[in-house]
């Protein structure tokens, strides 16, 4: 069933809620709309197909509202959350996580822009709170009425008229098999990247005879049934730094092996706030563009004056910011004690044991457990579209697919940065939405292939990319670049006038994504405040116990004689100093007058 936009429909979107941006639109282009209705409604994208209710689909379904468009998202799950929302059992084509996953960036950068996280959750969330987040989003937003689940997208194929409308074909199927297809004007790819595990079992000679167990990370839930083991965990991303700390609590001896090593910072920072809220500031950015080599090198200084990575068999070859760090406040406590052992690669496995490529050999090994990482895929999008290059997919700005004649396509949530996802995503979504308008326009083909060429070799010079790890972004100058487009970047040196206490926040303070809704399409009356309140809501959740003040003593006598003997010598001291400094004055003025 094709889409074809009317003007009743028209006048449906206007008593939408959020109808400003849409009158804004209007006005824009009434001089058009007035002598050419037909014009103007052919080139408007209506209908979108959002793919998937993870953060990425429920921000994008945001966005499609807040343009006035009108999304339609298939989420092939029977609930919304995606990888936060913690499966029974793993299901196969989804993300998966293990029952104590907590969030390694905090709460107030992983917001969402316009939605402040509420004050009492911790900074730190375990995974339901970020999925209680999540449908508080969606709750207030009224994201849920646009939402089919228990409906997976099969296929999404250019319509036979593409060339003039760029609309889509989406097929979907739903629970009990029943297939559907429907015209859409857009689409949004929001699928995730954590679905397909990466077993690389050829790079590991005699597995196949193994007398242990094996399985992928994705496997993972708890360390139930691995009490007492030998268990050896292959990959020091997140996930196998998480697995190998959980797990040698309760095993024999976990044995954590690692090909390149990892820089190792804690969610806990200077005086106990989050990190990331230090390290992912303006300032820092400034510091890190201004002396790229001095700002990696402090920071290396600083994580080893934490513990020695070197001593500890952590240390990669590769500096901090070519690499995201493992997250883990742990693991260094399980080496310590001895419960966890860093190992190199493993070369071989011969029967029950583990050969490592140093020559050592690990015995009645039960468990291997590989966190090797995951492999994206979009099945159901065209082949032409899945085009790579380097190890990335072909997208303009991580976003758009360059071949398309028409933009009315666009992938969000497949990135990765020193942040969030949320920021990102939301970005993403904004910008897409804008473009499927006709309110943010593309350059041509050509520049955009030759910018995302170049942007491939900067992302492999400066980034460790692999086919596992393919694409790594500057957080806030990649967040800076989309807010220009969608034309929500903040004025800092403006502010600085204007509204000098707001501006010192956005320099010095943690890039949290309230500042992309100062101004611009999208603006909300509450962003300051934010800004703003931040900091209470980060301490919030540590006020669970009032502290008692010391109570205030009288003096002993001893203490009052070391007061008194304490001033005579600080009086002593600066008199002595006076006289120094008076006499050295008058040695100089005598010597003026010869
Ligand atoms: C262990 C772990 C910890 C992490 N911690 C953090 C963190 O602290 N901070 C951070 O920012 N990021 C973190 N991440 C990254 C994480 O991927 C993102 O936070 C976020 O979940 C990505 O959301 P998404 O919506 O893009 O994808 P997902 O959450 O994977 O959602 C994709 C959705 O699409 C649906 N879907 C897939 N295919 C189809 C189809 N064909 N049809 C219909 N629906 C479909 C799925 O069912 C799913 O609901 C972590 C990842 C892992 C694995």
């Amino acid at each position: 069933m094709g889409v074809k936009v009317t003007q009743s429909s028209l006048k449906c979107i206007t008593s939408h809620n959020k109808t400003h941006t849409f009158h804004l639109f209007l006005l824009q282009f009434q001089p058009l709309y007035q002598t050419s209705p037909q014009l103007f409604v052919s080139r408007m994208v209506m209908k979108v197909a959002v793919i998937g209710a993870g953060i990425s689909g429920l921000t994008s379904i945001k966005a499609c509202l807040d343009e006035g468009l009108e999304p339609t998202c298939f989420e092939s799950s029977h609930d919304i959350g995606g990888l936060w929302r913690l499966k029974e059992k793993p299901e196969p084509g989804r993300t998966n996580i293990y029952q104590s996953v907590v969030i390694n960036s905090s709460k107030e950068i992983m917001a969402f822009s316009d939605f402040p996280p509420p004050a009492e959750l911790p900074n730190n969330m375990h995974h339901s709170e970020v999925l209680q987040y999540m449908r508080l989003y969606a709750q207030a937003f009224k994201l849920l009425q646009h939402i089919q689940l228990q409906t997976a997208v099969v296929s999404v194929r250019q319509t036979l008229d593409y060339a003039s409308t760029g609309q889509w074909e989406v097929e979907t199927e739903s629970k009990d098999g029943q297939r559907e297809t429907r015209v859409f004007d857009a689409v949004i790819v929001c699928t995730g990247h954590f679905t397909h595990p990466h077993m690389p079992l050829k790079d590991f000679p005699g597995i196949e005879s193994f007398e242990g167990r094996y399985f992928h990370s994705w496997h993972y839930r708890n360390s139930e049934g691995l009490q007492g083991k030998r268990v050896v965990v292959v990959g020091i991303g997140n996930s196998g730094g998480d697995i190998a700390v959980e797990i040698s609590r309760v095993a024999e001896k976990v044995y954590l092996s690692s090909r390149s090593g990892a820089w190792v910072v804690s969610r806990v920072g200077q005086g106990g706030i989050p990190a990331d809220l230090i390290g992912t500031s303006r300032m820092n950015l400034f510091m890190e563009r201004l002396l790229p080599s001095w700002s990696n090198m402090m920071l290396e200084k600083k994580l080893n004056k934490a513990f020695d990575h070197k001593l500890y068999g952590l240390k990669p070859k590769h500096g901090f910011f070519a690499q995201m760090p493992l997250v883990n406040d742990d693991l260094p406590n399980r080496i310590i004690s001895g419960r966890v052992q860093m190992k190199p690669n493993v070369k071989e496995f011969c029967g029950s044991s583990v050969v490592f490529v140093d020559g050592s050999v690990i015995d009645k090994v039960d468990v291997v457990v590989f966190a090797t990482g995951y492999n994206y895929s979009f099945p159901f999008l065209p082949a032409a579209l899945q085009a790579k290059c380097g190890y990335r997919l072909r997208l303009y700005k991580h976003v758009f697919p360059p071949a398309l004649t028409k933009p009315t396509l666009a992938v969000v949530g497949f990135i990765r940065g020193f942040g969030a996802v949320n920021p990102l995503a939301e970005m993403q979504a904004r910008w897409a939405t804008r473009v499927f308008k006709g309110l943010a326009t593309l350059p041509s083909e050509e520049t955009m292939i030759k910018e995302l060429e170049k942007d491939t070799v900067i992302m492999h010079q400066r980034f460790a990319c692999t086919e596992l790890n393919p694409i790594q972004v500057d957080y806030i100058p990649y967040l800076d670049s989309l807010a220009e487009e969608v034309g929500v970047r903040p004025n800092i040196p403006w502010l600085l006038l204007t509204d000098p206490r707001l501006a010192l926040q956005l320099l010095t303070g943690p890039c949290t994504p309230y500042q992309y809704r100062l101004t611009g399409p999208g603006k909300w009356a509450g962003a300051r405040e934010a800004i703003l309140t931040q900091w209470e809501r980060v301490l919030q959740p540590f006020r669970t116990r009032v502290v008692p003040e010391p109570e205030s003593r009288p003096l002993s006598r001893r203490g009052i004689i070391v007061m008194v003997s304490g001033a005579a010598l600080l009086c002593c001291f600066c008199y002595n100093k006076h006289l120094q400094g008076s006499l050295l004055s008058l040695q100089s003025f005598f010597r003026s007058l010869q």
